[in-house]
């Protein structure tokens, strides 16, 4: 559907065909409230790890702590990439040298070692996820000696309801390498679309054609990949809200399963690389909010079910009925399914997050290195969650996932009296309440269809660490 020809957005409560709740665009609202604040991937932020938690803690945390065989979820970073997108904020290596990968590949394993020492072989590994970086930079010897030494050190499984995915990067994959992926026991590919115009494409250093990318697709579902996710991004360059209408009229032939669509946050003082973004390209915060709406009318017009903050989703989709359901959560990777309640990390930056703790890696490749050369794991920093963490924690996941809590049941959970432990939060939520993002009945506090596109800013007022003056997050719409 072309820009021109779309629909004024619905102003009242609206329900998908699937019983969803659709969310309400507002942009008075939208423009009062688009200020910088966190995602959320975890809560607290990983601003809050600390140096205090170092490698010593975290093993004598594993070490230590009840015995376990519950599903376990993986994580692996590949940090290598041949080329730089301009636009990104990731910890990377952008480098054309393969032998870097041989030796990245070499401690990963030790590394896996020394974690599996902590792992009950029981604990099936129900989620798998590859990101960077580049995990495609390995090639298809790297890629397939890294899930080689995981089923050695790991109990992988191949049960149809596992969750292993791989983040594809377009430019530096083939079909043979679908084939292989499928064949080494992914079920899931992420692929990194951002923006199909050729001139948003230059502007940022990432060349890759809808030609490109079609081979792949058709590949992938030939090969009958479960889900296949692309990202997008919006606030690029040159986009513009008819460049947006021609990117997703591609997306919606391509028709990926779940589609994640990222604002991009241009931080060149914080992410060098964004100093080759001509600032006057980039669109204004009016512009951001017509590409935005543009997203949300396309994809809910085509059918996709809007899980929260970022993800849409096709109705039939493991999200879309986590949704339903209650049991959608949120991680590092986004919204994710409940089929595994903690999530270990591995290489260089990676985080781990455990009931009531969170550990990240060392970020540079020979400080990762040389630790686990020493027989050490390479945690850098973390987070032992105090109570009141977890109570927040918990409040902000639910808005996130569920749109809403109860606060007696909440505060029933942890043993304490919300209203009374959370009040100033409550009484700040009024005027939240006023301008219609969030509703009170009884004991509940529920986010509203307007609130739904807000609700980054409604989690800010549970959030305890947030200190906007010291902190630099992407703005919230
Ligand atoms: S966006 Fe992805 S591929 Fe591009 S530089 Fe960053 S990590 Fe590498």
């Amino acid at each position: 559907m072309k820009h021109a020809e779309r629909q004024p957005p619905p102003t009242v409560s609206a329900v998908s065909p699937q019983g969803v709740q659709l969310p309400v665009w507002n942009s008075e609202l939208l423009r009062k409230y688009d200020v910088p604040g966190p995602r959320y991937t975890s809560y607290p932020t990983a601003l809050q790890f600390s140096d205090s938690f170092d490698d010593l803690a975290w093993e004598s945390y594993l070490r230590e702590r009840p015995p376990t065989v519950a599903p376990l979820s993986l994580y692996v970073h590949i940090p290598f990439c041949r080329d730089i997108c301009y636009y990104c904020g990731c910890n990377k290596v952008v480098t054309r040298d393969a032998t870097r990968s041989d030796r990245y590949l070499d401690s990963l394993a030790r590394e896996m070692a020394l974690l599996a020492r902590h792992v009950d072989r029981r604990r099936r590994i129900t989620q798998l996820h590859w990101g960077g970086g580049t995990p495609t930079f390995l090639g298809n010897a790297g890629m397939t000696r890294l899930m080689h030494e995981l089923a050695v050190h790991f109990s992988l499984n191949d049960s149809p309801q596992r969750e292993y995915s791989i983040e594809i990067d377009p430019r530096g994959v083939s079909v043979e390498t679908v084939a292989l992926l499928k064949g080494l026991g992914f079920n899931r590919l992420s692929l990194g679309i951002q923006d199909f115009d050729p001139a948003v494409q230059h502007a940022v250093n990432r060349e890759q054609p809808y030609a490109m990318v079609e081979p792949l697709m058709a590949a992938a579902r030939a090969h009958r990949f479960d889900s296949i996710s692309f990202d997008l991004i919006y606030g690029l360059p040159r986009q513009s809200p008819a460049t947006m209408d021609d990117t997703l009229e591609k997306v919606l032939r391509l028709s990926p399963d779940r589609i994640s669509c990222y604002s991009y946050a241009h931080l060149p003082g914080q992410f060098s690389s964004q100093r080759s973004i001509d600032r006057l390209e980039v669109p204004s915060a009016e512009a951001r909010l017509a590409l935005l709406h543009t997203i949300i009318d396309t994809l809910v017009g085509a059918g996709y079910v809007y899980v929260g903050m970022d993800h849409f989703v096709k109705p039939g989709d493991e999200l879309a009925k986590a949704l339903d359901n209650g049991t959608l959560q949120r991680n590092f990777q986004g919204y994710s399914t409940q089929l595994a309640p903690e999530l270990l990390g591995l290489g260089v930056s990676s985080i781990s997050s455990t009931g009531d703790v969170y550990c990240q890696n060392l970020k540079t490749q020979d400080a990762w290195e040389a630790r686990i050369a020493a027989g050490r794991l390479p945690a850098q920093r973390g987070l032992v969650l105090s109570e009141d963490d977890r109570l927040r924690r918990d409040v902000i996941m639910q808005l996130i996932c569920t749109m809403g809590f109860d606060t007696a049941e909440t505060g029933h959970r942890h043993n304490v009296d919300l209203m009374e432990v959370l009040r100033p939060e409550i009484e700040r939520l009024a005027p939240l309440e006023a301008d219609g993002l969030v509703e009170r009945i009884g004991t509940r506090v529920n986010v509203t269809p307007v609130g739904r596109l807000l609700v980054r800013n409604i989690c800010m007022i549970f959030d305890a660490w947030l200190d906007p003056q010291k902190q630099r997050f992407s703005r919230t719409i």
